[in-house]
């Protein structure tokens, strides 16, 4: 199992042991960045393979495998949104900070009909086809609904496998049709070792930042994310520094959901440290965040960091990314010098 994460081989043996199973739709489900899609794409590698080993790999060697790794698999279809049609693995998050642009972040009903012509013609290879739809919450509702259709009258050797990172965006009925897969994360020392090799230099750290998401720091570790992080936590790190309408300038051009969550992790943090003294994302933070917690109206930042949970949704459709920063960050500011509040 040299391609499954070591944090999977549990649930892969179970998977690929039981491959003949009768579901038609699995639901690969569990937060961003602990390898879903790689352990999705593994699987149809597998179901595919023409000569599997007896200990459920794949053999790499057929002629299946062969069209699988250079990605033109006739029987295999995949579904993403058009905003993350060129990255491959879990890594759209770190890049989107990148974009400047924004394409279609949801996948369309002409997405999901486009499907029907590969579902329902003859299989290439012994009739199993699969479709591959990631993440399949950023699916709209038309689309959501043409996809029901054909999981209520599933065609004949068609496997779908649904991979979410937010699963109770899916609609109950289609999550119903679907046999549920709970991912599984690695712990801290497993998902440590895995940085590790990977050349992550501060693994801890990396993972911390990415909520423990092995994946997810893998892309942390990546110097432009990296850099871009740093100088937003150096920003609001600091009573004196925090100017909320120059830094809504300077970011209104990045990903708003992900400005969004770095500024909870950041909050979290600090209710953390007035709460228990302990903190858990910024590691390398501790002597900011203990001066902040010193001057922090504590009841004001829990009502803020609740108000960042709706912001978090409203991020992705701002009506004006700069105002809708603003608020946020002068409501943060206001949180350092209450006193200062009329
Ligand atoms: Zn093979």
């Amino acid at each position: 199992m040299s391609n499954i994460y070591s944090w999977q081989h549990k649930l892969w043996q179970k998977l690929t042991q039981n491959h003949r199973s009768s579901a038609h739709a699995l639901l690969l489900k569990g937060r961003a960045g602990i390898g879903k899609l790689d352990f999705a794409l593994n699987l149809s590698k597998f179901r595919l393979c023409e000569n599997p080993s007896p200990i459920g790999e794949a053999c790499g060697a057929c002629l299946s495998c062969g069209w699988f790794e250079q990605g033109g698999h006739p029987d295999f279809y995949q579904v993403v949104p058009e905003a993350s049609s060129n990255l491959t693995g879990e890594t759209a998050v770190a890049s989107s900070v990148k974009s400047k642009k924004k394409p279609n972040q949801q996948i369309s009903i002409a997405q999901i009909r486009a499907l029907s012509d590969f579902v329902y013609m003859t299989g290439h290879q012994r009739g199993q086809r699969i479709v591959l739809i990631c993440p399949a919450e950023t699916m709209n509702t038309a689309a959501a609904n043409a996809l029901l259709k054909k999981l209520e009258e599933p065609p004949p050797h068609v496997l779908f496998i649904l991979v979410a990172h937010r699963p109770q965006h899916l609609p109950a009925t289609i999550r119903s049709r679907c046999q549920l897969v709970n991912m599984p994360i690695p712990d801290i020392a497993q998902a440590t070792c895995w940085l590790k090799q990977q050349g992550v230099n501060k693994p801890e750290v990396c993972l911390a930042a990415a909520s423990f998401a092995p994946l997810l720091a893998l892309t942390f570790n990546e110097q432009s994310y990296v850099t871009q992080h740093d100088a937003f936590i150096e920003q609001i790190s600091g009573p004196q520094k925090i100017s909320p309408i120059e830094l809504a300038e300077k970011m209104q051009q990045s990903e708003l959901p992900v400005v969004v969550s770095w500024m909870q992790k950041w909050c979290y943090d600090l209710l953390s440290f007035c709460l228990t003294g302990k903190i858990r994302y910024h590691l390398s933070k501790m002597v900011a965040i203990r001066t902040l917690a010193s001057i922090i109206d504590t009841k004001a930042l829990v009502a803020f960091l609740r108000t960042l949970l709706s912001s978090q949704q409203l991020s992705r459709h701002p009506l004006n990314p700069r105002l809708f920063l603003e608020e946020i960050f002068f409501t943060y500011a206001a949180l350092m010098a209450p006193n200062n509040v009329e």
